[in-house]
């Protein structure tokens, strides 16, 4: 049996989490005391803090060395910087949760154990979820629900944002993620052997979450342009319904005119169709649109994160050219 054990990296993403960080670094401690069968480098990736996150994760760094941590030039979200954190991993294989422990490190054994056995990808799904408003659960069902439904991958029905990846996979995903990337559907996308476990997602230790509606909102249409072409389909759609029924309403004016003579519809008839035209048309500009500007992000090839500071850390290996 080989002695050599494998490297596990943990990569946490963290935004302006001061009040969360000595909880996190307290559990991490824990934790690793009782881990065995395998070895970890964490890696913090501050996603362009503005409270003391910065000098928290620079004294925990400097106290234990396969602690390390990268901070982003800009506060690009959690998926850009999960991204940025997977890149500069050394691992055999590579999981990421959030700072807010809202995740269990404990569950990472098993996600280990399921790697193992051959998993290349682990996702940790939260079959329940404490202290969730039920608006927030209708919005989160109804997203992951429209996306197995309409989109062409599938995603953990009720979501998931803590996962395992084998080196392979994080390799795939290097070299194919998009410019405006919702990472679990990226993910989800590149096949490999797929797997889940489930857990239940605790409470924030402290603080509050930083995804507010518009970010909420920006991610649905991230997912919606990178894996569905629903919206695109429903506008021809609707477009052709929309002709329909206005040749339909035509006929039925001309006959209207001819057989029984009586007055046109007015202005108020007429409003209601300009309207209505009017607002749909816009709406599927708008779609379009939706769809033109990440085409016009994707053929601009700009990295997707800077990196302002690090420490700990050896830059990523250049991905190979083939
Ligand atoms: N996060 C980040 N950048 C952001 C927003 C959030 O790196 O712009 C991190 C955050 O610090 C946390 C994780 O992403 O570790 C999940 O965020 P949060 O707990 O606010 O989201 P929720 O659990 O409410 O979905
Ligand atoms: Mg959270």
């Amino acid at each position: 049996m080989s002695s050599v054990k494998p490297l596990v990296s943990i990569v946490i993403p963290v935004y302006n989490e001061e009040a969360c960080l000595p909880a996190l670094f307290e559990r991490l401690k824990q934790w690793l005391a009782g881990i065995e069968n395998f070895d970890t480098e964490i890696l913090f990736v501050d996603d362009h803090s503005t409270d003391t996150t910065p000098a928290l994760l620079a004294e925990a760094c400097g106290q234990h060395s396969s602690w390390r941590f990268l901070r982003l030039a800009t506060n690009s979200g959690s998926h850009i910087a999960i991204f940025a954190g997977l890149e500069h991993t050394q691992g055999d294989c590579a999981v990421f949760l959030a700072a807010d422990l809202q995740d269990p490190p404990e569950l990472i054994a098993d996600m280990v154990q399921r790697w193992q056995e051959g998993q290349q990808v682990v996702w940790a799904v939260r079959e329940k979820r404490d202290g969730v408003p039920a608006s927030e659960m209708l919005f989160a069902n109804t997203f992951y629900w429209l996306m197995n439904r309409f989109s062409f991958i599938t995603v953990p029905p009720k979501g998931s944002d803590f996962a395992l990846l084998d080196q392979k996979v994080i390799l795939a995903l290097r070299s194919s993620m998009s410019a405006s990337p919702y990472l679990m559907g990226e993910i989800a996308r590149l096949g490999f052997s797929q797997s889940k476990l489930f857990y239940t997602k605790a409470e924030r230790v402290e603080g509050e979450t930083k995804w507010n509606l518009s970010r909420k909102l920006q991610l649905v249409a991230d997912a919606f342009t990178g894996f569905s072409f629903v919206p695109i389909r429903l506008m021809s759609y609707l477009g052709m319904a929309a002709s329909l029924l206005g040749l339909i309403y035509t006929v039925v004016v001309i006959l209207n005119k001819i057989i029984v003579g009586g007055p046109v519809d007015g202005w108020s008839s007429l409003m209601v169709v300009v309207l209505l035209m009017g607002g749909f048309q816009m709406t599927m500009l708008g779609v379009l649109g939706e769809y033109l500007w990440r085409t016009l992000e994707e053929s601009r090839q700009r990295p997707k994160y800077f990196v302002e500071s690090a420490g700990n850390l050896t830059p990523p290996e250049p991905l190979s050219e083939e």
